[in-house]
């Protein structure tokens, strides 16, 4: 199978299965797993924060996150396209009875700071309390430029707000910029990281803050059933995500760049190349082309694409330049 559907198909490398394998384990409710606590003390020191917890997931990392730094009728402020607002179940409003406040996102994923500042409400009781702003990098790909979080956090601090990252794919983001992760992190109080997506972990992320907020973000896990026992074989591979996968990375956003040229070629595809900078791209499709016939066709040749009036391709690292060579042929063949 060939699969541009997203990076979570990412299967773990031989080398995770053996770490896995052979992982040292105990309770980590009890705090006693010691391949947990070694990731989790290496990510905090290698990103810059107190402390980090290792989560079941990247929806779980903001929800906790959301629910640590928000209690019952504050707000968080984010974009209209934000992954914590738009595609994680409403968990913020129905599970921490925190309203989300989303603003559109701009063409280059940024939230304008003029609209967050418009955004923050007063303190008067007919409002929601504003306590938050919550960014995506990437998002859609797209790279946060480095001088705007520097503003964003300039802005939260003079507004009293803390500020997150949901940074699924920050390393997506520091090896476009080639730059460290810790770069970009360091504008955060609190980042979210997903391991199992271009890292190829099979499970897992990571939520960073100050030792309060994963204090609290440790409770709250918990009561959501989040806590886990001998989680360290999930955090063997977690950590060589860390450890060797990040600078792989590099070699998808070029596979990203080279679909897209391919596609360009092809009268039915559009993609904006200014857009395409890691390992995501969206190819408008002519409606001429019934988009959903395609896909059905080349799922009968092992290629598996999500149908849509907007095609989004994702490069990973199951995915070689090659394999990008036989979906081009197999779909101009199609057409
Ligand atoms: C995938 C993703 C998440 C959630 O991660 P899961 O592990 O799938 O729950 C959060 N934010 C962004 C931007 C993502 O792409």
């Amino acid at each position: 199978m060939i699969d541009f559907r997203s990076d979570t198909v990412t299967k773990p490398t031989e080398k995770m299965r053996q770490a896995m394998a052979n992982a040292e384990v105990g309770d980590d409710v009890y705090g006693d797993d010691p391949s947990v606590n070694r990731l989790e003390s290496m990510a905090a020191e290698r990103f810059g924060f107190d402390s980090a917890l290792f989560t079941s997931s990247g929806t779980q990392a903001n929800l906790l996150a959301l629910m640590s730094h928000c209690e019952r009728g504050d707000e968080y402020i984010c974009g209209q396209q934000a992954h914590n607002y738009k595609f994680e179940g409403g968990g913020a409003a129905v599970l921490g009875s925190i309203q989300p406040q989303p603003l559109t996102n701009q063409d280059d994923g940024s939230i304008l700071l003029s609209d967050i500042e418009a955004a923050i409400k007063p303190a008067d009781f007919h409002f929601a309390n504003t306590k938050l702003i919550s960014l995506e990098n990437t998002i859609g790909g797209k790279v946060l430029p480095m001088q705007y979080l520097a503003k964003a956090q300039e802005l939260a601090f003079n507004r009293r707000l803390r500020i997150h990252l949901d940074g699924a794919r920050v390393a997506n983001a520091a090896v476009a910029q080639q730059c460290d992760i810790s770069e970009i992190t360091q504008y955060f109080d609190s980042v979210s990281i997903c391991l199992s997506k271009g890292l190829c972990a099979p499970v897992g992320s990571l939520l960073l803050g100050d030792e309060l907020l994963i204090r609290k973000a440790r409770r709250w896990r918990k009561m959501l059933g989040g806590a886990m026992r001998q989680a360290g074989i999930l955090a063997a591979a977690a950590h060589i995500a860390l450890d060797e996968q990040v600078e792989r990375l590099s070699c998808d956003h070029d596979n990203a760049k080279y679909l897209a040229d391919q596609l360009n070629q092809l009268d039915e595809f559009e993609v904006d190349l200014a857009q395409v900078q890691t390992n995501m791209l969206f190819a408008a499709v002519s409606d001429k082309l019934d988009i959903g016939v395609v896909a059905a066709a080349l799922q009968q040749q092992g290629i598996l694409i999500s149908a849509g009036k907007t095609l989004r391709l994702v490069t990973h690292a199951d995915i070689s330049r090659s394999d990008i060579d036989v979906f081009i042929k197999a779909l101009k063949a199609l057409l």
